[in-house]
């Protein structure tokens, strides 16, 4: 069995992320990535300079340098795809369940919760058009995304979360039976049912990511790997963004690290994000005889409605990737317990595959903003995207492309998302001490409420 050691890196306690080798995984036994880009060696300079090279760094370059002409690069500080975006389960979604849309209607109102609809619908429909357009070969899979109920009352709320959309959305969400579930989809031995959205699905994330830095590199966009940024020093108005062995100097610097962001790399970021690791096993492949007797009829992403909540989605090999939360702490990242509770909890939803072998094994950081909303913000010719709250596989292309007007000063919807920047958290400095206490809420509520 394969499990990830790479994960040293804790963005709240280190201040950069150099010279860590790739994570590997499922994903990374998929592909070969081949070489490293070459790495900054001398003096550049650029009109726009990109921290992170994820989903969110190399889509920005490409709309900045395909859309609007502007001279840019991207630094990475190790290969690309060391961040979460060749780490994740590959969903594509129009929205976590972190907030739900009537949620979001109560927070602001009705009108900013369908602006913030459509943008997520656009970012799922971004998606699927780079596949196609881009021809990446990434093997997107069926199309639905099903929510299953984890008891009675989030049955209820699941059913109201479809009249909202239905009346409100205008979109489709089909409200589902338990025994329509296992007629169709899975002998779920925890579920209540399910509500299910038809536009989500499930890609190979690192082939994605891979795709889009072949499309970065045909505009002709420096990708520099292998070069952290350590230190930055701003003089009126101009940057000046140093490596190891060379340094940049640009009119603008965006910040895309995500949950890779390392403690005071912006000090416009720090203090507005928690890291939170995720975790991820995947199964040996099952027998047709497994699949039959978990009922496992479907190749639909799946996640539930618990507070602490899992995901799955049986992979074109019939494995079963199964996720959830992981460890407060990055040096606690890799103890077994996680692989371990996992498994426990893929039992329980379906006992069929109690022996059933763990093949893979790994683990990332998301970041979550303390509204549970992404922010995309620029002030001053100085950005960040962050905060996407388990939906950054279809966003950061949203983001990115909203970034990128940003950025040339194009408008942008008039949307928290756009125009606020991430809130603070209070204490930041006990952030963790907050996940903790979040866990055993969730704990409790996911078993008793
Ligand atoms: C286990 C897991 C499962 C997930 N599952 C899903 C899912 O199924 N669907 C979904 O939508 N989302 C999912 N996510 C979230 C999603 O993967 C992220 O939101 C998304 O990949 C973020 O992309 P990004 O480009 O913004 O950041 P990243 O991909 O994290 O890239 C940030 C990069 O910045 C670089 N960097 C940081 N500091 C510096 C520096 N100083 N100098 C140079 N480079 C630097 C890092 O090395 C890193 O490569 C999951 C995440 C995890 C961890």
């Amino acid at each position: 069995m394969f499990n990830s050691q790479s994960e040293q890196f804790d963005p709240l306690v280190a201040t950069s992320p150099k010279r860590l080798p790739q994570c590997r995984s499922y994903w990374s036994d998929t592909i070969d990535i081949g070489a490293a880009t070459s790495s900054l060696t001398k003096s550049v300079h650029t009109d726009v300079a990109i921290i992170g090279g994820g989903y969110t760094g190399l889509l920005t370059a490409y709309y900045l340098a395909k859309h609007h002409q502007v001279d840019v690069c991207v630094l990475e500080a190790n290969r690309v795809g060391f961040g979460a975006s060749a780490r994740n389960a590959g969903f594509v979604l129009k929205g976590s369940g972190r907030l739900g849309y009537s949620q979001m209607a109560k927070r602001w109102d009705l009108d900013t919760a369908k602006g913030i609809y459509s943008e997520f619908s656009e970012a799922v429909s971004r998606v699927k058009r780079l596949i196609e357009e881009h021809h990446i070969d990434c093997e997107p899979q069926s199309k639905g995304y099903l929510k299953i109920a984890h008891n009675a009352k989030a049955m209820a709320q699941l059913e109201g979360s479809a009249n909202f959309i239905g009346k409100y959305l205008g979109d489709d969400a089909q409200v589902l039976s338990l025994s329509q579930l296992k007629a169709d989809y899975m002998d779920h031995k925890q579920a209540f049912g399910a509500l299910r959205i038809n536009d989500g699905f499930g890609i190979n994330p690192l082939k994605l990511l891979m795709g889009y830095k072949t499309m970065v590199e045909r505009q002709g966009v420096p990708v520099f790997e292998q070069t952290c940024v350590e230190s930055w020093i701003e003089e009126n108005g101009i940057h000046r963004l140093i490596s190891t062995s060379g340094e940049v100097i640009a009119n603008k610097v965006v910040t895309l690290g995500n949950g890779y962001t390392p403690k005071r790399l912006n000090s416009a970021v720090d203090s507005r994000f928690l890291p939170i690791l995720s975790n991820i096993v995947v199964t040996q492949p099952l027998s047709t005889q497994e699949l039959a007797a978990s009922g496992l009829n479907t190749r639909e992403v799946v996640m539930d409605t618990r507070v602490l909540k899992y995901y799955y989605r049986l992979l074109p090999d019939n494995r079963l990737l199964f996720g959830g939360r992981g460890a407060i702490f990055g040096r606690d990242a890799n103890k077994p317990i996680y692989q371990q509770r996992l498994k426990f909890a893929l039992t329980q939803c379906f006992p069929a595959l109690k022996n059933k072998g763990i093949d893979y094994n790994w683990n990332g950081w998301i970041a979550a903003t303390l509204d549970d909303v992404p922010h995309v913000y620029l002030k001053n010719g100085i950005g960040y995207s962050l905060g996407y709250c388990g939906v950054g596989v279809s966003f950061s292309a949203q983001a990115a492309f909203r970034l990128a007007q940003q950025i040339v000063g194009k408008p942008v919807p008039q949307l928290p998302l756009y125009n606020t920047p991430a809130p603070k958290f209070p204490a930041a400095g006990l952030r963790r001490l907050g996940q903790w206490s979040y866990y055993h809420y969730g704990w409790l509520k996911d078993r008793y409420f």
